[in-house]
């Protein structure tokens, strides 16, 4: 996309920041800042990277209500119906991003699609393992081992994904949760894909 300005990003901003409760807010801002970081170590598009980084939890904090509606109207596979705001969020989340923020770069649609579940290797690009792996590390995260997963990633983005992949599936499996089925294809694409 053409290169954005600090003044672009500054007003991108205060829109996303209009959207979002402060803590959720100030968790984009931060994950813009680490995929910047993590673009310029891999050859990624900066600008691309601050604004998906930025936008890419836009729709968190959107209605049930609104996203069934915005299913509907966006000709979405009406199974993500059965699914709830984890999915939502950045599978739906793209089409308010699209349309409320004029947000209509290919690529950085498809990393805010992808960064909650992750992709295939084939399927992901290196910004949207930048973004993913962003949301993942950002400065305020401080679960058990993120301090191991900075220090992986910043060894190799790709073993940085199959580390998050891994490791949030086994999360929600301990908590015995529903795991939506791309979560595992991805896992077991990076697995065939790094083992
Ligand atoms: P956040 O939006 O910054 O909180 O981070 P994510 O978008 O990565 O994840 C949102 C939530 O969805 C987290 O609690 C994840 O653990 C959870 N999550 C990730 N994958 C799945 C999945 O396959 N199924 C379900 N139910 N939750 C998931
Ligand atoms: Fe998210
Ligand atoms: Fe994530
Ligand atoms: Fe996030």
């Amino acid at each position: 996309m053409a290169a954005v300005n600090e003044k672009e990003l500054a007003a991108l901003s205060k829109r996303v920041g209009k959207n979002l409760s402060k803590h959720r807010f100030e968790h984009c801002l931060r994950v813009s800042d680490y995929a910047v970081k993590l673009a310029k170590q891999n050859g990624v598009d900066v600008n691309q990277a601050a604004v998906a980084g930025l936008v890419h939890d836009y729709a968190k904090e959107v209605s049930k209500k609104d996203f069934l509606k915005k299913i509907d109207k966006s000709g979405l596979n009406p199974d993500l119906k059965n699914w709830g705001n984890a999915v939502w969020h950045g599978v739906v989340g793209a089409e308010f991003i699209k349309d409320d923020l004029g947000i209509d770069d290919p690529a950085i649609l498809q990393a805010v699609r992808l960064h909650t579940t992750g992709g295939t290797h084939k399927e992901m690009t290196g910004l949207d393992k930048v973004v993913f792996m962003a949301d993942y590390l950002e400065e305020g995260r401080d679960f058990p081992g993120v301090e191991e997963a900075r220090q992986i990633t910043d060894k190799s983005l790709d073993q940085g994904v199959f580390y998050q992949l891994a490791h949030t599936l086994s999360f929600l499996a301990g908590k015995e949760k529903v795991i939506y089925p791309k979560t595992f294809e991805a896992y077991n694409d990076w697995a065939m894909y790094l083992k």
